[in-house]
């Protein structure tokens, strides 16, 4: 199974969804599925919003903790 993941400009993942589901297996599509609005995806492209695609080890490593809130980035921020 493979997912993509939202990235914000603090590392900390925001969001997932299954590679399978989206229009366009490709970063903008993936992009698309967060963000429909094309500005909004171009500003975000360039003030390091990232998605990338991961199989279901590394989204448990990388995603779970920040989905559930018991990551390390919102224990920074908080
Ligand atoms: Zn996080």
């Amino acid at each position: 199974m493979t997912f993509w993941i939202r990235i914000n400009p603090q590392g900390c993942v925001e969001g997932s969804v299954y590679a399978s589901y989206l229009d366009e297996d490709s970063t903008r599509g993936a992009h698309a599925e967060f963000v429909p609005d094309r500005p909004t995806r171009l500003y975000e492209a360039a003030h390091g919003w990232r998605h990338e695609r991961v199989d279901r080890a590394e989204w448990k490593r990388r995603a779970e903790p920040c989905l559930l809130g018991d990551c390390q980035h919102r224990q920074v921020a908080a």
